[in-house]
């Protein structure tokens, strides 16, 4: 991958040090793990060696190689645990990690959030090593851990399968220089990680902040060639000149090569997360080239849809004989339901050029987190009686994602099944139209109950359907707007703004805080081949 994104000739490419990010469930000891690691690891700086938290960090790791001899290979750390922040890097088009680390408790086992994290890793195509964490604890059961993980296609070298496992104790520094080990051993057998240093510097900002004195500061990761010490540098749509670098311990260094996370001094706006850097000519060239990403910002906010794959465009493209893998993000309100939804779209049979990968699958509502992996892994995500709300809805539609809703399983098969036979689509789809919140819950012997509600988005009519949602979860669907109250009057419908009451009929179950969603039934346009 270095190769072709630098078309290099082969002699030029030099070995870098892998980039890893640790993951897991919350509490299994991400932090601790990552703190044990650059306690121990991270070579003291001429400054004392007091590591600093810049984003990232470096290690130093004594390695035996083929031929018996020690070598000491560097591993960058991504210091920001969790699959969150690195799936938020992906959907900007940032790939940072070659190798993720997911760390599983060995007391508590495999947890929602070591499936999600694995998930996230298999998604992007990271090799996973697994740290088996906490085996000092009395009750730790590290060959659970590996049983349970075969499930999910992680299956450990000593089980016959070529994943690495390590068994750790973060806290009583128990087999760190083990994992380490693991992770380059990984890094040998499945990656080629070789770049040119000898060329300007390319890479990602991982994390910056305004500091008082210092002005903007942003911790870089170098990906490619190395960054010098009054290098002009674009930086997201900010500019500048490399006034300093400091390194983990808050040590000035002259130069950056491939993987090196070093903080940069001198830009003239603080980065975000994410954003991508590299070297001009000058300070001039800098400027221009950060201007035209600020206009290509402003134009792609501006034309606001930026539409990524629909279930139409699988259709279209499967006409053209184009998509290879639609890839699916799951959604439901009960495991029971995810399960039989993912067997039932896996059971769906396809042509041999194409495939359905489900990336991820959970109960609940839809996050920003889903969001985010759809967007990095260009998916549909599939809401299955639960919905993505407020803000999280607002970032769906601005990044193009599409997410489908249904209530009955047959219908989604149905659709996808299309989709991928370049068929019809659906008829009828549900649009809303308005959505409530509701603040207080009044009970009236002669109505029942009466939802003193305040309109969020859209409007409110009476006679429309309705769809209750608890925290971005599907309640009921299918109800109607029976009565609509504005102070004491009946009225027709009621706007974004304003408070009414809402009757819906003999339903009941009404709790302060959940949505009332309107909703209309309409045909969807067939427009077929362009
Ligand atoms: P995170 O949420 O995954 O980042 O978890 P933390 O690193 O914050 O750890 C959660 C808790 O587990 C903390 O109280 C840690 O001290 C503890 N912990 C982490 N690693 C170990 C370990 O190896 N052994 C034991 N006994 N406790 C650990």
């Amino acid at each position: 991958l270095d190769a072709e994104l630098e078309g290099e000739d082969d002699e030029d490419r030099l070995p870098r040090p892998p980039v890893v990010t640790v993951m897991g469930h919350v509490d299994h000891g991400k932090t601790r793990l990552l703190d044990t690691i650059r306690d121990a690891h991270v070579q003291a700086g001429e400054a004392g060696g007091i590591t600093q938290h810049i984003g990232a960090y470096q290690v130093v790791v004594d390695h035996t190689n083929d031929e018996g001899e020690i070598e000491q290979r560097p591993i960058t750390f991504i210091d920001t645990p969790g699959h969150e922040a690195f799936t938020a890097m992906r959907a900007r088009g940032a790939d940072v990690t070659d190798i993720a680390i997911l760390v599983v408790a060995a007391d508590d086992g495999v947890m929602p959030q070591t499936i999600e994290a694995l998930n996230h890793a298999q998604a992007a195509n990271v090799p996973i090593v697994v740290a088996v964490n906490k085996i000092d604890k009395e009750d730790a059961n590290p060959e659970k851990v590996r049983q349970q993980l075969t499930e999910y296609n992680l299956v450990a070298e000593e089980y016959g399968g070529d994943t690495m496992f390590v068994n750790v104790s973060a806290r009583e520094n128990l087999h760190i220089d083990d994992l380490l080990e693991a992770v380059l051993l990984t890094a040998d057998a499945a990656l080629d990680l070789r770049t040119n240093p000898d060329k300007d510097a390319r890479g990602i900002a991982i994390e910056a902040n305004l500091d008082r004195g210092r002005g903007p500061v942003a911790t870089v990761l170098v990906q490619q060639g190395t960054l010098h010490v009054g290098d002009a540098i674009v930086c997201g749509s900010g500019h500048g000149r490399v006034r300093a670098m400091l390194d983990e311990h808050g040590v000035a260094v002259e130069e950056a090569g491939p993987s090196r996370p070093v903080q940069v001094l001198g830009l003239t706006t603080v980065p975000g997360a994410g954003d991508s850097f590299l070297v001009a000519a000058d300070e001039r060239q800098a400027r221009q080239i950060a201007q035209k990403r600020e206009a290509a910002k402003r134009a792609a906010s501006l034309s606001r849809v930026r539409k990524r794959i629909s279930l139409e465009d699988i259709t279209q493209h499967m006409a053209d004989g184009k998509v290879e893998t639609l890839n699916l993000i799951l959604k439901g309100d009960a495991a029971g339901s995810v399960e039989a939804l993912e067997e039932a779209l896996l059971g769906i049979e396809i042509d041999d050029q194409v495939q359905l990968r489900i990336i991820d699958r959970g109960v609940g509502a839809i996050t920003m987190n889903n969001i985010n992996l759809a967007v990095a892994s260009n998916a549909i995500i599939i809401g299955f009686n639960v919905r993505a709300e407020g803000l999280n809805a607002d970032y769906a539609d601005k990044e193009g994602v599409e997410i489908k809703y249904y209530s009955v399983i047959y219908r989604a098969i149905e659709e996808v099944e299309a989709a991928l036979q370049g068929m019809l689509k659906p008829e009828y789809e549900e649009v809303d139209t308005g959505s409530a919140e509701i603040r207080e819950i009044f009970r009236s012997s002669k109505f029942g109950n009466i939802a003193g509600s305040i309109v969020r988005s859209g409007t409110i009519r009476r006679g429309a359907k309705a769809r209750i949602t608890r925290g971005g979860v599907v309640i009921t669907e299918g109800l109607e707007v029976a009565g609509l109250r504005r102070i004491k009057d009946d009225v027709t419908e009621v706007r974004e703004g304003f408070e009414c009451g809402i009757n819906l009929g003999s339903f009941n179950d009404l709790q302060l805080d959940d949505l009332i969603t309107t909703y209309e039934m309409r045909e969807k346009p067939r427009e077929t081949s362009k």
